[in-house]
């Protein structure tokens, strides 16, 4: 499809989206504004792509989704549950397994080498062969083959390369685009040195800078030595105004921030581009390949918000992956396929019986049987005190009877942390499995109930590699 002529579309989309807006009330309907990724929806046959853009929510579980969606949805101005965010559209629908080869519940290493190289491997290995190599690199130290990674194949069949993350780039979801780590701490040279023992590998950030990758945007300063961010061949980028001047017939290399990027309710915006800008960049840059693109696109950081049990920025972060999907959309042609994916879930609830278009964010108010509408006071658990909608089920500020009773003020605000049942330091990640949406080309190939390596594997043959 005609570039311009999309962006006319998405505009129109917009000025419907305004309008309806104006409507707010239980009857207002999401399709109102779906008057967009018409060419993307109808197209899901084929298997042979040209571009293929992988969008992949850090910790994006079903319940992180339905929740970001009213919350995207209330920040509009309307109740919220009706809302359809922008992969909601996607006519391919699948669950996804997650479990590691040795974890029932998965860590992001295990879980982005089986979405991007299509085997399913150790938690905490990145692109390495559980069978043989995790084993033999703890015991002998790296080196040895490996199999390729989908830079390597996205290279063998002529393509370009995108490898965008809000998390550092040596982080385990971006890493596991060009790297190969018997363990995913390995990021910096330093890592490598005493007390570990990890005899003859090579870091993360080296890996990087010696791959293919063309556009490589995200964190992770701190992980590179001067002299690697000097050897990589092409430009070096530090802030959105440079990486818009960046030379368009050279290879970037951007990194916005010494560790992770800012969540995007804190993010500088004249210092770090948006997820969504960095997608609509690559996607031009990488657009001039007669031979079509892979690009990965990671929102890193809704787990790190709900590690922290902080849902306020693991929403923001969703609604931050939802624009970028939406800015993919309007800039795709038909050639196309488009993947939204989560590596894993998190322990993040959304419950009680809240009634329709309550906040979010705030206390659980019901609903008056009699009127149908809102109680006029706040639900209240068996020590009289009223409780989240959102919550996690361990984490530290463990809900006691004792705790402070809590107010709409105190729980609204952007920097509270949800309560939790079970004491841990840190949340942790959950087991169940997470949602996949596809549109374009091959998409048909992703239904039903699928093993998260078989997202690889699917990726592979439409590459032919
Ligand atoms: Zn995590």
């Amino acid at each position: 499809m005609n570039v311009k002529f999309n962006r006319i579309k998405h505009l129109s989309a917009l000025l419907l989206l305004s309008a309806a807006a104006v409507q707010v009330g239980c009857a207002a309907s999401g399709d109102t504004q779906a008057a967009k990724s018409d060419s993307l929806a109808t197209e899901t046959a084929g298997n042979s792509p040209k571009n293929v853009i992988i969008f992949i929510g850090d910790g994006m579980g079903i319940s992180t989704i339905t929740a970001g969606r009213i919350f995207v949805g209330q920040e509009k101005g309307r109740t919220g549950e009706e809302n359809k965010l922008s992969f909601d559209k996607f006519p391919q629908l699948a669950l996804i397994k997650t479990y590691n080869t040795n974890a029932q519940v998965p860590d992001s290493a295990g879980t982005a080498t089986a979405i991007l190289s299509g085997y399913k491997t150790n938690i905490g290995a990145v692109n390495v062969r559980p069978d043989k190599d995790v084993q033999k690199m703890f015991l002998e130290g790296c080196g040895g083959e490996t199999a390729p990674t989908l830079t390597d194949k996205a290279k063998a069949s002529g393509k370009s390369v995108g490898v965008i993350s809000t998390a550092r780039l040596t982080h385990a979801t971006p890493a596991a685009m060009f790297a190969h780590s018997v363990s995913r701490d390995i990021e910096a040279d330093k890592d490598l040195e005493a007390p570990f023992d990890y005899d003859g590998c090579v870091s993360i950030s080296q890996q990087l800078i010696t791959s293919e990758v063309d556009l490589a945007l995200g964190g992770g300063r701190k992980e590179f030595t001067d002299a690697q961010v000097a050897a990589w061949s092409g430009a070096v980028v530090s802030t959105k105004a440079e990486l818009m001047a960046a030379p368009t017939d050279q290879r970037v290399l951007g990194l916005f921030n010494r560790s992770h990027m800012s969540f995007d309710a804190d993010r500088p915006e004249t210092e770090e581009p948006s997820l969504a800008e960095m997608t609509t960049y690559t996607m031009d840059r990488l657009s001039s390949d007669p031979d079509g693109y892979v690009m990965m696109v990671e929102a890193g950081r809704i787990d790190h918000a709900h590690h922290g049990t902080n849902a306020y920025r693991a929403l923001k972060d969703l609604q931050a992956l939802d624009e970028a999907v939406a800015a993919a959309v309007a800039k795709a042609d038909k050639d196309t396929l488009i993947l939204v994916t989560a590596d894993h879930s998190h322990v993040f609830t959304m419950a009680g019986y809240p009634v329709r278009g309550n906040p979010i964010m705030g206390l659980v108010r019901g609903v008056d049987r009699k009127t149908g509408g809102p109680d006029a006071d706040y639900s209240l658990d068996q020590d009289g005190k009223p409780y989240t909608t959102l919550g996690y089920q361990n984490g530290p500020n463990v809900r006691e009877a004792s705790s402070d009773t809590l107010t709409d003020n105190m729980v609204q605000d952007r920097d509270y942390r949800q309560q939790t049942a079970v004491n841990l330091s840190g949340e942790t990640h959950a087991g169940e499995d997470v949602a996949l949406f596809a549109a374009g080309p091959g998409a048909a190939r992703f239904s039903g109930v699928m093993e998260q390596d078989e997202i690889g594997q699917a990726l592979a043959e439409m590459l032919g590699q």
